[in-house]
């Protein structure tokens, strides 16, 4: 999906694009109903309560991101990012990035393996709610960001290509406190075919 599609689904839903139970056994469909039905939804329904009647309700997501503070920012954001996690996920995608993002990861990390490593420590190391990201510039260059609560890269003019949900609503169910367990079973059912797309868009 890309970001145009994410804008033109403003105040909708998005469906997951799979099964409840297609990320089992390392997300549970019971994790997979909260998460969606009740977490994201939530953000969406909240953020179309607060935009009504203000400038903000005929802005595209990616409009009231950038615009926006406070808790109109933080719903928006959590609606956008949200999406943007549960496409990406897959038990049947390709399970190494290929082409130009390995080449990328090679040049910038030292290799697949380091990348993970750095950005499950950042991701162990958060404190509190947040994210981590793997955004790219303009120009292919590559960064792992780690942001607070609803934080995203589309901020700091960077383009996201994957995210780690560091919410405990994001894994509590599963894994209780074993954080770290999350983010290292988060590798496995990370679809490189959709993180490569988002990098071909980015430096298109
Ligand atoms: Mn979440």
């Amino acid at each position: 999906m890309t970001m145009t599609t994410l804008a033109a689904t403003l105040f909708t839903v998005v469906e997951l694009p799979y099964a409840y139970d297609a990320l089992e056994p390392y997300i549970s469909a019971e994790t997979l109903h909260f998460h969606h039905d009740m977490h994201y939804a939530g953000y969406v329904a909240k953020l179309e309560e607060l935009v009504e009647g203000t400038r903000y309700a005929t802005m595209t997501l990616e409009e009231i991101i950038r615009e926006s503070d406070g808790a109109i920012f933080n719903n928006a954001a959590q609606a956008w990012n949200h999406v943007f996690y549960f496409e990406q996920l897959s038990r049947h995608g390709s399970h190494h990035p290929e082409g130009h993002l390995l080449r990328a990861i090679d040049e910038t990390f030292g290799s697949v393996d380091e990348l993970r490593r750095r950005m499950t420590t950042s991701a162990t190391s958060l404190f509190g709610s947040g994210w981590v990201w793997l955004a790219s510039d303009y120009d292919g260059r590559l960064y792992i960001i780690t942001k607070p609560n609803a934080g995203t890269p589309l901020n700091d003019s960077l383009v996201p290509l994957m995210c780690i949900d560091v919410w405990e609503h994001a894994y509590y169910l599963d894994y209780r406190n074993q954080r770290k367990q999350s983010v290292e079973d988060f590798w496995k059912i990370i679809d490189w075919d959709v993180v490569e797309e988002r990098y071909r868009a980015a430096t298109r």
